[in-house]
């Protein structure tokens, strides 16, 4: 995700060749191990690519090539790869006319609008970098770098100069591609569906508030493999676009401790940063709308009447629109739509 204050950086982007990086020398570390068989994943790869190209050849000349496997690997493994490796959609640089990116004087980079924005307008649009599986069984970098290699040069270096947390200190990002790949991810990555999470390089430079601090929300729409982005608000030009990492129906204190144990930032957002009376009125309504959607889930479970259902709703709206809180309307009227017609009868 993107940068804030205290969040910890390279100080030096690197730009690595994650390929040409494997056929270094050999060391004896477990990175060392590891470009060996990052490289044989490449060439791996490599020729399944050009085995799904050939497969995919003029149909008139169905002799010209057969694809055959690398050295050491078997034909089934490497016809399994072949079928499982379709060519990656390719990631198209996306429209971020309406903002700009740039270092924000103690908050790292982030987007400012560069017009007027009004109330519900797309504000993004963006295909994913690449995707992986959500359910990945042990360590996912393995995964995360197959993907890399094979992204082009360009899109490599859009993934590796987005921000991190949790890089381990004693060692150098230069030197640990791996292990720099898999905190980016981590720090980056966007859910994509059940299944999957992504890599977003335009959206991760929108920046975090919480409650009703932000102003952009964003979502994962399927049917266009794209997440959108849209204002919650009207935004006027010159003004930062700020969303939402977590449900923020926290305290404070709540907040602060996720948002720096997982971004790696203390959340300075306006609201965050309220004098200590309002911050306190600001958590007792947020945390009442968690109890009072606790409360709406027991019609769910038939517990509670439609009339009911519907009072907590008419609360959670009534203390949301106090607390400034606007992003949940869609889903409270989507809410209240749907008890009144599970009640029509
Ligand atoms: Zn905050």
């Amino acid at each position: 995700m993107p940068t804030q204050a205290e969040r910890k950086r390279a100080q030096t982007r690197v730009k690595p060749n994650v390929v040409a990086r494997k056929s270094g020398k050999r060391k004896s570390s477990t990175f060392g191990a590891f470009t060996w068989e990052v490289l044989a994943f490449a060439l791996l790869i490599a020729a399944a690519s050009l085995g799904y190209h050939y497969f995919n050849q003029d149909k008139a000349a169905p002799e010209a090539a057969t694809p055959a496997p690398a050295k050491g690997v078997t034909q089934e493994d490497f016809n399994a790869k072949v079928k499982e490796e379709a060519p990656r959609a390719p990631y198209t640089i996306p429209d971020t006319s309406a903002f700009t990116v740039i270092e924000i004087p103690g908050k790292g980079k982030g987007a400012i609008a560069t017009r007027d924005i009004k109330q519900g307008e797309l504000v993004l649009r963006e295909g994913p970098l690449f995707t992986i599986p959500k359910a990945i069984k042990g360590n996912p970098t393995e995964p995360i770098m197959q993907k890399i290699i094979q992204l082009t040069g360009e899109e490599q270096e859009a993934f590796f100069n987005l921000s991190y947390v949790n890089f381990p200190e004693h060692l150098s990002p230069q030197a640990h591609v791996a292990q720099l790949a898999l905190a980016i991810f981590q720090t980056n990555a966007v859910s994509t569906g059940p299944e999957e999470v992504g890599i977003f390089p335009s959206m991760a430079r929108l920046n975090h508030g919480c409650s009703s601090a932000f102003n952009v929300v964003y979502m994962w729409r399927p049917e266009e493999q794209s997440l959108v982005v849209h204002a919650l608000k009207d935004v006027k030009k010159g003004e930062e676009l700020i969303t939402t990492y977590t449900n923020t129906k926290k305290t404070r204190d709540q907040r602060r401790a996720f948002l720096q144990q997982h971004y790696g930032f203390h959340c300075t957002c306006a609201v965050c940063s309220l004098p200590d009376d309002l911050s306190k009125a600001s958590d007792e309504r947020l945390t009442t709308i968690s109890s009072l959607y606790e409360k709406f889930a027991a019609w769910g479970r038939e517990e509670i009447d439609g009339a009911e259902a519907v009072e907590i709703i008419r609360q959670i709206w009534r203390i949301e629109d106090e607390e400034g809180y606007t992003s949940e309307r869609g889903s409270l009227s989507a809410d209240a739509a749907w008890i009144a017609a599970s009640h029509s009868e």
